[in-house]
């Protein structure tokens, strides 16, 4: 409204400059005027060269030069008297028809100029309004949302929330601390693997701190044009000081936290650098009194700018890992609490089930195994739904019709027994969970184990087991049909890998010691290590010792399934038969199989009746015998 009477004003003060610069034009050219008498005295005296009709009046101009204006009573008549007489005559409109002419012609040139301004003049505004709501599109006050994200929805990370707890606790009662003096943390920057719950957390913050919270990802500064992202960043810090005590997020900040040393294209770059520098500056500008926290996470803590960490930004890092069991426990318990659980269904056992999975990942879990019940009708998610989901998401879903030749599957067996076989006889292995000759994913067979504890470092013995159990597959395809296949080439570059780590990472060989042989760059995500510069005799020196210990596991493996031969043959043939065995079933033939056991004459009868093994099993056998 404002901008249109502006504009109108604008209007009237060109309307007037333009008559009143007209009138003077006017008035300068006015031309004398006479009466008709004197005009026709001039006329008969050949003292004019032209005279111009203008409606029912006549300019006449003189032989002198000079002009003047006369009221004509009958201008046909004068016409043709003129014609005779020999003089030029010319006939121009009226001048007040001129003159609407001209007002016109401005009033157009007017109109348009009005239209054109009042149009950028939106734009700018428009621009200006879409900035102020870009802040407070992404405010949520205290107690605005009914479904409140609290600390009771995350589990799994309880480091993670004692720390945050803290900054919550601060906000909440700044005087406190500042009475002690007490400066808060400017920034907290949460980093951790992707799943892990950041972005949960940081909700459950806004909904716990009954402060304002600005939630922003950092994919929203990165725009089309250059510099809107740094004005934003400046908005957001103007508006959250009005709004102080107060929280600002920023999700996935590596989006324009990205180390600027980094390759990225020369324009994204120093649109992302600009953003970068508002940020580092608006967080250098308030002060300790301001009461404001900044909060960020990313998944790629490694790409970050140092400048983010530097006391006074982001001075404190929470690392959120993935949950240990307990907590995969607890956040089973969170997402099974809206599903219909099967009564028999134990979320300890599940927790076991999927070592490593995160936050995410669980809650996946939990909605496939649901999804699985559903579609089989049933009324109860229960365990076996569980397996299911679990499997499908590690391994992808079965291929029931892959069509393999008969010679193929007995091979897969006879190799995924000797797995199995070489697991169960080192005793530094994990136990078994699953062993499978159905192809799954990528996968042809499977034999899963389960780690007892969550493991966070690992011994030299049980990384040796790791390596060996690989091997198992491949040394019982050998002893069984005197023949390599493709088969074992997952296991071999798993392997590979492992002894790799041990003597380049982790100082595991003797002959190279203590030291790195290998760039540890692996972030959270992993990723091939790449070996350092080094001498060629350092390098050949590598090589032998990983050569050495593949070879010396690879052995061992060879020998435990050729002492076992007996069991790998029953254990194939019993996977051919059932196609998939799980640990208590496991367990069992291997109670009731394990050829000393048989020799002794020990059998364990009730458990197997258990044995799954049917006609092939062993027992069966002994039964007849005995
Ligand atoms: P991130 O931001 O770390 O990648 P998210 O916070 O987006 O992970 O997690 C995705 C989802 O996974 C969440 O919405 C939640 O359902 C589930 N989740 C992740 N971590 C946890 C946790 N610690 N406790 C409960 N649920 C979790
Ligand atoms: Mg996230
Ligand atoms: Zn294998």
């Amino acid at each position: 409204m404002a901008i249109l009477i502006r504009n109108l004003f604008i209007f009237f003060i060109f309307t007037v400059i333009g008559v009143g610069s007209y009138g003077f034009w006017t008035l300068e050219h006015r031309l004398r005027t006479v009466n008709y008498s004197e005009f026709r005295y001039c006329l008969q005296h050949h003292d004019l060269v032209s005279i111009t009709f203008i409606g029912n009046k006549v300019i006449a101009t003189h032989r002198a030069g000079d002009s003047y204006e006369t009221s004509v009573p009958n201008p046909e008549k004068l016409i043709s008297e003129l014609q005779d007489r020999n003089i030029q005559i010319k006939f121009k409109k009226d001048r007040s028809q001129q003159i609407f002419d001209t007002f016109a012609l401005i009033y157009v040139v007017l109109l348009l100029l009005t239209v054109i301004i009042s149009l950028s003049n939106k734009r700018k505004l428009e621009d200006k309004e879409e900035k102020n709501k870009f802040a407070s599109d992404k405010l949520i006050l205290p107690d605005s949302n009914a479904q409140k994200i609290t600390f009771a929805d995350v589990a799994g990370i309880p480091e993670a929330l004692e720390e945050l707890q803290e900054i919550v606790n601060f906000l909440k009662n700044p005087d406190q601390y500042a009475d002690i003096g007490a400066v808060s943390p400017k920034g907290v920057l949460l980093q951790g693997p992707p799943g892990t719950g950041k972005t949960l957390l940081s909700r459950a913050i806004a909904g716990e701190a009954e402060v304002p919270f600005y939630s922003f990802s950092g994919s929203d500064f990165v725009e089309m044009f250059v510099g809107v992202g740094a004005s934003r960043v400046r908005d957001i810090f103007k508006e959250a000081k009005e709004h102080a005590p107060c929280i600002i997020f920023i999700d996935e900040i590596d989006a324009v936290g990205g180390s600027r040393a980094g390759g990225a294209t020369a324009s994204g770059q120093d649109e992302r650098s600009q953003t970068l520098n508002a940020l580092l500056v608006e967080m250098d500008g308030f002060s300790s009194t301001d009461t404001i926290v900044v909060l960020a996470a990313t998944n790629r803590p490694d790409i970050l700018d140092p400048a983010l960490r530097r006391p006074g930004r982001f001075d404190r890092q929470v690392n959120i890992l993935p949950p240990d069991i307990k907590g995969r426990r607890k956040i089973l318990a969170i997402h099974t609490a809206k599903v219909n659980l099967s009564p028999d269904v134990d979320l300890d056992k599940i927790a076991h089930m999927v070592p490593g999975f995160t936050g995410a990942e669980l809650a996946n879990l939990v909605n496939e195994a649901a999804l699985l019940a559903a579609r089989n009708n049933k009324q109860h998610v229960e365990i076996e739904d569980f397996e299911f989901a679990r499997d499908r998401i590690l391994m992808g879903v079965e291929r029931k019709g892959m069509i393999m030749s008969a010679q193929d599957r007995k091979i897969l067996a006879y190799h995924e027994a000797g797995h199995a076989i070489v697991a169960k006889t080192l005793p530094d292995a994990d136990p078994i969970h699953k062993i499978t000759i159905i192809p799954r994913g990528r996968a042809l067979g499977q034999t899963q184990q389960l780690s007892v504890n969550d493991k966070t470092s690992y011994n030299y013995d049980y990384l040796k087991a790791r390596i060996t159990i690989l091997m198992g597959g491949r040394a019982a395809e050998e002893v069984a049909f005197s023949q390599k296949t493709t088969g074992a080439q997952g296991d071999i570059v798993q392997a590979t890998e492992i002894a790799t780590n041990m003597i380049c990472k982790w100082g595991m060989s003797d002959a190279i010691g203590p030291q790195a042989m290998v760039i540890d760059d692996s972030g959270f995500l992993g990723g091939a290590a790449q070996r350092l510069e080094m001498s060629d005799k350092s390098s050949e020196l590598v090589d032998s010792e990983i050569k050495k210990l593949l070879l010396q596991c690879s052995k061992e493996a060879t020998n435990i399934v050729k002492e076992q031969f007996y069991l790998l043959k029953q254990l194939a043939a019993i996977l051919l038969d059932v196609e998939t065995i799980d640990d208590e079933e496991f367990d069992i033939i291997m109670a009731c199989h394990f050829t000393d056991k048989i020799e002794a004459g020990i059998h364990e009868m009730d458990q197997c009746k258990k044995c799954p093994a049917k006609d092939s099993c062993i027992h069966s056998k002994i039964k007849i015998i005995s």
